[in-house]
This record gives C-alpha cells, sequence and structure tokens, in this order.
C-alpha cells in the first residue's frame, strides 16, 4: 500500500515511512492512494473473530508490503491481551436499537489506548528492522500522555519524554504518567501552562540540528497508524449488531476528528454505516461548520470534557481532500486561508457530500451534566462527560431515524470522577487494576518553562543509549 499527502506535494510512502513521518513535508496528512473494499461475504466471515484477530483482517491492506500476516498478527496480539474486559471493546445496550461501545478497557481508560498500544509496538517494530532509535516528545493536558507512556513504555527502540503543566492535571491524569518508571521513561513537570508546554515541544522540534541529533519523533492523533487502528472497532461493533445485513449508525464525541475520521474509513471500506453523528461540548467548531459550511476558530473554553476542549480538528483535513475528490491543492488552498483568517469556506458541492453522512450536536456543561443524570436514571450506567456527548448525540440522531445506533464510550467513569460525582452524586471507583494508584512511588522532574534547559534535560536523558 502506498500513501500519499492531503496536500499533494510531499512524497508517496510506504506504510512504515508513514508511521514514522507523522505530517507529511508539505504539511498535509497521509491517506492510503486507494481504499481496500470488503465484499458482504468476506464481511460476513468476519463473524465470531477476537478483537484481536479482526484488527489483523481489517488492517492487514493498509501494512502490505511492509508487515507480514504473522508479524501483524502478533503485534495486534501483544496490543489487546493486557486490555481489561476479555472482549476488548464490549457493547452495552441503552435502549430499543441503541447501544454503547465501551473504549475504556485499556491501560489508561480512555479510547486512545486502542490505537496507541498498537502504535508503540509498530514504532518499535519498524526502527528495531531499520536499525534506528527515536526520541519521543510531547506535551498533554491530561489523557494523551498517560496514553502515549504506556504505549511506549519499555520499548526497546524507543525514548519518551512528556511534559505536563505542574499542578494543573488531575492527580489520577499524573499519577498515571509518573507512576511508569520504566527506564526509557521520563515526565517534566513545566513551571507553566499547557500552552507553554506546548510551546517548548515546537521549540525543539523547529531546532533541526537538536532534531536530527536526537532523532525526535511524535505520537500525535494525525499520524495515519493511530486512525487505522481505530477503524477496528468500527467494524467489531457492525459486526457485532448485524452487518453487513444491518445497517447502522455512529455517534461520536469528537475534537480532533480522529475517531469519527476512523468511522468514515470503516464507511469507505464497506461497513454499511449511514451517519455518523459528531458530538461537541462548547468547543463547538465542528458543530457550526456542520450547520453552515463555514469552519471558524474561536477561543477555546474550559469544559467538563477537556479532550475535547480544541478549536482546530487537524483530522478533518483527511476529509476534506476526500470530499474534494483528491485536490490537494484545493485542500493547500483552504488550509492556507484557515491559517491566515481563522476562517474558511467549504465549497458547496464538498459541504453537501459531507451533510449526506455527517450531523452534529452541541452539549454545554449544563446539558452534559444532565445527560449523565438521565442516562444513570433510565438505565443505571454511569458515563464519562465525553462518552455522555456521544450518547447524547446519538439520541438526537435516534430520534430523527429510528435504526440501530452506537455511541462510543471513550473514557471509564473513574477518570473523571468529580465531573461524574457531580453529576449523580456518586464517587466512581478506579477499576482493579488501577485501584493502588495513590499508593504507586511517583517519579517526575520539575523544569522551569526554558526550552534551553529542556534540551539539556532530553540529551542527557536520551543521549544516554547514543554515546
Ligand atoms: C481524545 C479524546 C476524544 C476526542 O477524540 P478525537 O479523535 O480527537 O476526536 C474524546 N474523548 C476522550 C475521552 C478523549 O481522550
Amino acid at each position: 500500500m502506498k500513501y500519499q499527502s492531503t496536500r499533494g506535494k510531499a512524497p508517496v510512502l510506504d506504510f512504515d515511512d508513514v508511521l514514522l513521518a507523522g505530517l507529511a513535508r508539505d504539511g498535509g496528512l497521509y491517506l492510503p492512494q486507494s481504499w481496500p473494499e470488503f465484499s458482504a461475504a468476506e464481511i460476513r466471515a468476519m463473524r465470531g473473530l477476537p478483537y484481536a484477530e479482526l484488527a489483523v483482517r481489517v488492517m492487514r491492506p493498509f501494512v502490505a508490503g511492509c508487515l507480514n500476516d504473522g508479524e501483524l498478527a502478533r503485534l495486534c496480539a501483544e496490543s489487546y491481551a493486557g486490555f481489561a474486559h476479555p472482549a476488548v471493546a464490549p457493547l452495552r445496550q441503552l435502549g430499543h436499537n441503541q447501544w454503547v461501545m465501551e473504549l475504556f478497557h485499556g491501560p489508561t481508560l480512555a479510547f486512545k489506548d486502542y490505537a496507541l498500544q498498537l502504535v508503540g509496538r509498530l514504532f518499535d517494530h519498524v526502527l528495531k528492522k531499520k536499525g534506528r532509535r527515536v526520541t519521543i516528545v510531547g506535551a498533554t493536558s491530561g489523557d494523551t500522555g498517560s496514553a502515549a507512556i504506556e504505549a511506549c513504555r519499555d520499548r526497546a527502540a524507543v525514548d519518551i519524554v512528556i511534559l505536563h503543566p505542574r499542578g494543573r492535571v488531575s492527580e489520577v491524569q499524573r499519577r498515571q504518567m509518573t507512576t511508569v518508571l520504566s527506564a526509557n521513561v521520563r515526565n517534566v513537570a513545566v513551571d507553566g501552562t499547557f500552552d507553554d508546554c506546548q510551546d517548548l515541544v515546537k521549540a525543539l522540534f523547529n531546532d533541526q540540528a537538536f532534531r536530527d541529533e536526537l532523532n525526535l519523533s511524535a505520537v500525535n492523533s494525525i499520524n495515519w497508524a493511530r486512525v487505522m487502528a481505530q477503524i477496528v472497532y468500527y467494524f467489531a461493533a457492525g459486526i457485532a449488531l448485524g452487518a453487513p445485513d444491518v445497517p447502522m449508525s455512529f455517534a461520536v464525541p469528537t475534537g480532533n476528528f480522529g475517531n469519527v475520521f476512523a468511522g468514515y474509513a470503516a464507511k469507505l471500506m464497506g461497513l454499511p454505516i449511514d451517519r455518523l453523528i459528531v458530538g461537541s461540548n462548547t468547543n463547538d467548531i465542528l458543530t457550526r461548520f456542520f450547520e453552515g459550511g463555514i469552519m471558524r476558530t474561536d477561543g477555546v473554553v474550559p469544559t467538563l470534557s477537556p479532550s475535547m476542549d480544541i478549536q482546530v480538528s487537524s483530522n478533518f483535513e483527511r476529509l476534506m481532500y476526500l470530499a474534494l475528490d483528491g485536490d490537494g491543492g484545493a485542500v493547500d488552498k483552504l488550509m492556507g486561508e484557515f491559517r491566515a483568517h481563522g476562517a474558511m469556506v467549504m465549497p458547496q458541492g464538498a459541504w453537501t457530500a459531507m451533510r449526506q453522512v455527517f450531523e452534529a450536536y452541541r452539549f454545554d456543561d449544563e446539558a452534559t451534566l444532565s445527560a449523565m443524570r438521565a442516562l444513570k436514571r433510565s438505565t443505571g450506567e454511569t458515563v464519562d462527560p465525553h462518552s455522555a456527548i456521544g450518547i447524547a448525540a446519538g439520541l438526537k440522531g435516534h430520534s430523527r431515524k429510528d435504526a440501530t445506533m452506537v455511541a462510543l464510550a471513550t473514557a471509564h467513569p473513574a477518570k473523571f470522577p468529580d465531573a461524574v460525582e457531580k453529576a449523580t452524586g456518586t464517587r466512581p471507583a478506579l477499576p482493579p487494576h488501577l485501584a493502588d494508584l495513590f499508593q504507586r512511588p511517583e517519579r517526575m522532574d520539575t523544569l522551569a518553562n526554558d526550552a534551553t534547559a529542556l534540551k539539556g534535560y532530553v540529551r542527557a536523558f536520551a543521549g544516554r543509549n547514543r554515546a
């Protein structure tokens, strides 16, 4: 399989180089040159497969030429073996034709584990083959850092340094990162805000000599391999609920558009998806876009669903490229407009095509809390604020059209205990594998908000393997 950039000017790459590159050199995002499509008979033949084996069937065409079936099967088996539920991504019924898929049984209790557990292993596998090492540097406001650390811990070809703003992440979130004591992991608490942390990371990546010296890399959500691994659970839900013979819709709490774009990819691959329903919080750039055809950024407002507090949805560029029939020049022009003016107008035809599949709804904190309360009352289920937005968006979509609806639950309620307690009156307990989180020893270093100090720190840590 070959991959091309959404802006049409970067070199065409194989899977392994797309994995390591992340962002394309022309600023675009990589997509496969053609979409593998499964026939109805092939989808039927996936019924009953364990999650890790289904993952091999779904992803095999994307890695063709880089990984053989045996290698992919081993990596998938290892990636999902540690999940806390035997079904990996179990479904629960909420009402007539209404379901929720729980994507929070991985090590850090958020859906990002489903992709990152595999991506960490893919990195290690490809780097070892090439005889290379990388240093992953990232900033986190909470969820992504712990998922990346769990994905990279103890990998032989990877060192990872994660920055977080000192005293500004929740104690659960901090401990999920700082209690990982593996030799290849470092946590840095920065005296500053999340934006300061992001600026520090940018400063390191912008120093080309430093970047080359330590082979800096990132595992952010624009990496194609993350999208690829997320396609699997759409197939898992679809097949369990009757695909290819029963069509269904998915409702997805959305920030960077990576998760819901994986649903669109599943549709292109032959899964009978009717609609994709985007749920947003007060930071509703996507909802406003699907309502009016204009993408316009606004200030970010902190909400109860912090992992969706985003005003630029980077993965949206992938949908745009497909809706513009693969015209990289047109994507480049629109993204340029967006960067310069904070707004872009989608050509009418592309917007209409998107609207045939996508619809979107927004929920402010009040509506999120009342959705959590209502769900608890009607079904007994306790959900986190992100999942609540997905479920509430699904209900709105369902009321328009009564067909099978699957909402994706993206975080475990114990990850956001304050919001859950506020909504339901009960504080959720951590699951057994994290029950002793507050007793585990922590390790982290504290640094000033200073790029020179950070470079010295990263060099001293990651350079030890390069002497
Ligand atoms: C990252 C995240 C999201 C948003 O997913 P995108 O792929 O960025 O749209 C939603 N919920 C939770 C809990 C997350 O961690």
